[in-house]
């Protein structure tokens, strides 16, 4: 199998060796090393509503530790594993660990929280993606409101069909979906009224600083607004301060997600700190 791996990767690294730095081979290298070795780790982080400042549900982040460079974030390897389709892969192994985890607090008796994924647009635009989840919550027998996704706006703006199809079977699975740094894509709000959408994630980019810039603020202020006139859940990221919450919370946003209340922990300091209490003696 290292044998596969290996030429596997020098096909790679032939053709483009002029155009693509070392470093970038060496990390495509041992990302391919990684999915084998499992060294990656899932983080999570609550989504809380707004005003009972419960954890409703949880963001599942990905996490790479390095055998050398130690943990390294996704914003570091996740476009090289777009750009070299390891992105599927490494979702599949994300979306299974997430199952795995919602099944493990079901048994536990612990009261689960449903659990969001990025799903990448690459995956998103496949044909398969809808039985790929279907598949799988089946395998784990869990219900379709357990798992949610969060694509991008990019992943709707193509293939309107493919996407048509792929929004109404998770629906039929009840498979919540949300749209993942809303307000930062490319497309015109004319999807909003076309997919049955379950809400937006307001980029943490227009949250930032919002009780001082009157800029940030205008444009949240009318996210939330069309949001909920078009039925849609309003989700808060990157909240880090009481102004900010105390802002979003006048404006009627439902859910907040952000430092403020936490950040991407590991699965057992997530259960510790925002399940505890509600722990079932079984
Ligand atoms: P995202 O989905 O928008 O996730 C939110 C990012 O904001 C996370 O960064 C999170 O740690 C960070 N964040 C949350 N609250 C705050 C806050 O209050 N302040 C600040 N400054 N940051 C906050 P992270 O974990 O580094 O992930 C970055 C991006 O990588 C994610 O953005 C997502 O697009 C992508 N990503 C992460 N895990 C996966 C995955 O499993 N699959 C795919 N396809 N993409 C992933
Ligand atoms: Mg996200
Ligand atoms: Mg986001
Ligand atoms: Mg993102």
């Amino acid at each position: 199998k290292a044998k596969d791996l290996g030429r596997n990767m020098y096909q790679i690294y032939d053709p483009s060796m002029n155009k693509r730095s070392y470093q970038s081979f060496l990390m495509e290298r041992d990302l391919r090393k990684a999915i084998m070795n499992d060294e990656f780790i899932v983080h999570l982080q609550p989504r809380v509503d707004a005003i009972t400042q419960k954890t409703v549900s949880a963001e599942a982040l990905i996490r790479w530790m390095h055998p050398e460079l130690g943990l390294v974030s996704p914003g570091e390897f996740i476009p090289l594993a777009e750009e070299t389709g390891l992105i599927i892969p490494m979702g599949k192994w994300m979306k299974r660990k997430v199952c795995e985890k919602l099944v493990e607090w079901r048994e536990a008796g612990i009261p689960l929280v449903p659990i969001s994924v990025n799903i990448s647009s690459q995956r998103f635009l496949q044909k398969e993606f809808a039985s790929e989840i279907r598949d799988l919550l089946r395998e784990f027998q869990l219900e379709g409101k357990w798992l949610e996704i969060e694509i991008t706006e990019n992943s709707i703006m193509k293939n309107e069909e493919t996407v048509f199809k792929t929004i109404r079977e998770l629906k039929d699975l009840g498979v919540k979906i949300y749209i993942d740094d809303f307000g930062t894509g490319y497309s015109s709000f004319n999807y909003l009224k076309t997919f049955q959408l379950d809400g937006v994630k307001i980029d943490r980019s227009f949250i930032q600083n919002i009780s001082s810039e009157s800029e940030n603020a205008s444009i949240t202020t009318a996210m939330i607004k069309m949001a909920q006139h078009l039925k849609l859940e309003v989700i808060a990221e990157g909240v880090e301060t009481k102004e900010e919450l105390e802002y979003l919370l006048e404006q009627n946003c439902h859910y907040i997600q952000g430092f403020y209340f936490g950040r991407p922990c590991a699965t057992e300091e997530f259960e510790k700190r925002f399940l505890k209490g509600a722990l079932v003696v079984k």
